[in-house]
């Protein structure tokens, strides 16, 4: 092969070009094996878990889903952080959102219960 910098013929399995002390081009494909920036999947755990989280607010079925999107959120973050996932800030998100959920279904649950009792 030739050398991109000065031109001259090289070994095919040089490195650096004797001619010039040179990168050769060969070392730039190498360098691209390498990965530089490989894109990060997203993780479906956490979005789910988020969106099923949010959708316990609107749902009938609230506090069901609501314990159903704790669970995909916090499993979500703990996949997202093993593979380096995207998406880990949405299931750390889901959790307080999740648990608010959880919460205020509990609270509607003890007013009606009480409510029952009282009439
Ligand atoms: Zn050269």
């Amino acid at each position: 092969m030739f050398c991109k910098s000065c031109g001259k013929e090289v070994k095919d399995e040089a490195v650096i070009c004797p001619y010039c002390g040179c990168a050769l081009a060969k070392i730039a494909v190498d360098g691209k094996t390498e990965k530089p920036e490989e894109k990060r999947k997203i993780n479906v755990l956490c979005l789910v878990g988020f969106i099923l989280s949010a959708l316990s607010w609107i749902l009938a079925l609230f506090g069901t889903v609501a314990i159903v999107g704790l669970i995909l959120s916090i499993v979500g973050i703990v996949q997202a952080n093993r593979k380096k996932e995207r998406l880990k800030g949405l299931g750390i998100a889901g959790i307080p959102v999740a648990a608010c959920s959880l919460i205020y279904t509990l609270c509607v649950l003890i007013i009606q219960f009480s409510a029952a009792l009282l009439y």
